[in-house]
């Protein structure tokens, strides 16, 4: 069993005072600072494969994987060896290059409701794309989105979002005009009923419906496939476009993301994550017809100084390429199973009420006898204990996302006695809670 360590985190600790002086609460992403979870962020020194090192020598097994980047595991030597190649070749071109081509090719033939596709640097800007897009295409104003989905921090979307902005317990944010947000309808996660309602309130006024087709923003929440199946018909049937934001689940749920998986049709994507294994890559892309809008094809703006820059687009090759291989989904589903099932398992014996589950190499549970099918019910869950299950699995070498609002993810590199060795400290730490 792994031994419980007092943590040392003496340079963390300094590392974070000088930050606190230099950055908004010591950061660049508000998860990162630990405030739900209370104590204080370790600080990442490097990372290889499943595990991250901080700057005090510690060694943990990640099940963050910088949030969902690294699922060919961190700092992959194919993945290192083709962006040291590219590197001496130039870092961005602000022209064409070939890269893009063969990125776009790779998204185009895997995702087939994919028939163009823009490359950005952010999850958030795909997002915000995708609606501009949306509301060029329909030349409607409003979007639907759902309570505790996050699609980035543009100002429409900044309306009952889940991720840091759940996290963090502000409803809203300031600074966004209500003007900006007045057109964000919001519904209820897996509620059709409430999704008709709100077009029969809006008919033939709704641009779009874009939603997490597997949410990690509120924890790991999966879709019932009728939800997801009525949100096509209810679209289709108003003129609305429905759009994945598969910012997350893209190339993680399955080769074909989300929408292969559950075998539904989208008329938009978002992508992100993963699509840039480890350098900062989005992505939206969709039916022809509608991308055909998009400039200089068409009349709706956007654009970007390092979007489709050679170092990224490396990256992103080489990641979809090692996750083409034979056996990649299926390492993915059963390192998951088996942590997931190891970690209610040993939560239940141990007499905790607990609900989660998997989707290939996502994950998560909650603290609550469950069943959570949306915000809502996750807000029962406890979640002042989830902080000291955080800690305690911190202080054994298992690094978790800092907040009960989020997915965890694996990777290829984890192994099945990573697994076990993660489930036997859990098993300790349940004992403890
Ligand atoms: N959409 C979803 C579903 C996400 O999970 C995230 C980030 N967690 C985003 C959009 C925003 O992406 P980024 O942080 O790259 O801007």
């Amino acid at each position: 069993a792994p031994a419980k360590t007092q943590l040392k985190t003496t340079r963390s600790e300094e590392v974070f005072k000088e930050a606190l002086t230099l950055l908004p609460g010591g950061v660049n992403s508000p998860v990162r600072a630990f405030k739900s979870v209370g104590g204080q962020p370790i600080i990442f020194d490097h990372v290889s494969g499943p595990y991250c090192f901080d700057v005090d020598g510690n060694k943990y097994i990640d099940y963050v994987g910088s949030w969902g980047p690294a699922i060919v595991g961190h700092a992959h030597p194919e993945v290192s060896e083709a962006l040291k190649e590219q590197i001496y070749k130039g870092t961005s071109f602000g022209a064409p290059c070939e890269l893009e081509n063969v990125l776009a090719k790779m998204v185009i033939e895997r995702v087939p409701s994919v028939e163009v596709v823009r490359f950005v640097n952010s999850g958030t800007e795909a997002c915000l794309s995708a609606l501009r897009l949306m509301r060029a295409h329909t030349q409607r104003d409003k979007v639907l989105k759902f309570v505790g989905c996050y699609h980035g921090h543009a100002d429409s979307f900044l309306v009952q979002a889940g991720s840091g902005v759940a996290t963090l317990g502000l409803p809203d944010s300031p600074g966004v005009p209500a003007s900006s947000t007045a057109t964000t309808l919001t519904a209820t996660y897996n509620d059709l009923e409430g999704v008709r309602k709100v077009f029969e309130a809006n008919k033939g006024e709704i641009a779009g419906v874009i939603l997490e087709p597997v949410v990690g923003n509120s924890g790991f929440i999966p879709p019932t496939l009728e939800f997801l199946q009525g949100l096509r018909e209810v679209t289709a049937e108003d003129g609305a476009l429905l759009c994945f934001d598969e910012v997350m689940t893209g190339f993680r749920i399955a080769k074909g993301c989300a929408q292969e998986y559950f075998g539904i049709t989208p008329d938009l994507t978002t992508m992100g994550k993963v699509i840039g294994g480890g350098l900062p890559v989005g992505a939206y892309g969709g039916r022809r017809d509608i991308m055909q809008l998009v400039a200089p094809a068409g009349p709706m703006y956007q654009a970007g100084t390092l979007s489709g820059n050679p170092l990224a687009m490396v990256a992103g090759i080489k990641t979809l390429e090692i996750l083409g291989r034979p056996g990649a989904y299926e390492h993915l589903d059963a390192v998951t199973g088996r942590l997931i099932n190891g970690l209610l398992d040993a939560g239940r014996a141990a007499g905790h009420a607990l609900c989660g589950g998997h989707i290939s190499g996502m994950f998560g549970f909650f603290f609550t006898e469950g069943p959570v099918t949306c915000f809502e019910d996750a807000e029962k869950a406890d979640r002042e204990k989830f902080g000291r299950w955080h800690r305690g699995m911190l202080e054994r070498g298992v690094y978790l996302a800092p907040s009960a609002y989020e997915a965890g993810f694996t990777s290829l590199a984890h192994t099945e006695e990573d697994i076990d060795r993660t489930i036997q400290a859990a098993k300790e730490v349940f004992a403890e809670l």
